[in-house]
């Protein structure tokens, strides 16, 4: 049943921008904040956020959301050992990206560890027919661990084939994303978002050196 902050939760789950045109950083971005330092906010507070947001980006269907949710609701300390797990992916992709987008080399640990993690994800997955031939899918998947393992593979595919010299962080906050643009010039996580906030910024310098000069 759903409560009204069920629809809450799912409603600042699914608001999310997504911007980062590769699932691994997206799910990086589900943490929100100013460039450096600690994370501000975050979407996901419990395993059913992880649910929510899959559900919202398209990784998971109706059904699938709500098997998870399911068996979320009856198994509620392996649901809060799936959240904490996948709380650990995220932290392991944001420095292995940030890393990239630093222009640094990311750590040996991590590499292992996103391994490990790969492995494992490939242990359920299986090769589904695509549009140019077979790929890895985890159709109908109904174990909690589940959200993550696409994700893990698109980290693995990011970092593999790339490009990741076109890896950048925001600007404005830490959002990571990977620049597509042809002269290389993105410098925004979004033009809207961050975009708009500097340039209002730069306005209002502008405007207060002219007044300043005025002044005199
Ligand atoms: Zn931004």
């Amino acid at each position: 049943m759903e409560t009204a902050d069920d629809v809450t939760r799912m409603r600042d789950v699914t608001r999310m921008r997504i911007v980062g045109g590769s699932l691994a950083l997206d799910y990086v971005n589900t943490r929100s904040g100013p460039p450096d330092g600690p994370p501000g906010d975050d979407i996901l507070h419990r395993y059913d956020d992880l649910v929510a947001w899959a559900g919202g980006i398209g990784l998971l269907d109706h059904a699938e959301v709500a098997a998870l949710r399911r068996q979320a609701a009856e198994q509620p300390a392996r649901a809060r050992a799936a959240y904490r797990r996948a709380l650990e992916v995220r932290e392991l992709l944001d420095g292995l990206f940030r890393a990239a987008a630093m222009g640094g080399q990311p750590a040996a640990a991590d590499l292992t560890r996103l391994r490990d993690g790969a492995a494992e994800a490939y242990a359920h997955a299986r090769l589904v027919p695509g549009a140019a031939g077979f790929r890895w899918g985890w159709p109908g998947q109904a174990e909690l661990a589940g959200p993550l393992w696409p994700i893990v593979h698109a980290a693995v595919e990011l970092l593999t084939t790339g490009p990741l010299d076109r890896i950048k962080a925001c600007g404005g906050c830490r959002f990571l994303f990977v620049d597509e643009s042809k002269n290389r010039s993105r410098r925004w996580c979004s033009m809207e978002d961050c975009g708009t906030a500097a340039k209002i910024r730069r306005y209002v310098a502008r405007r207060a050196a002219t007044r300043a000069g005025a002044g005199g």
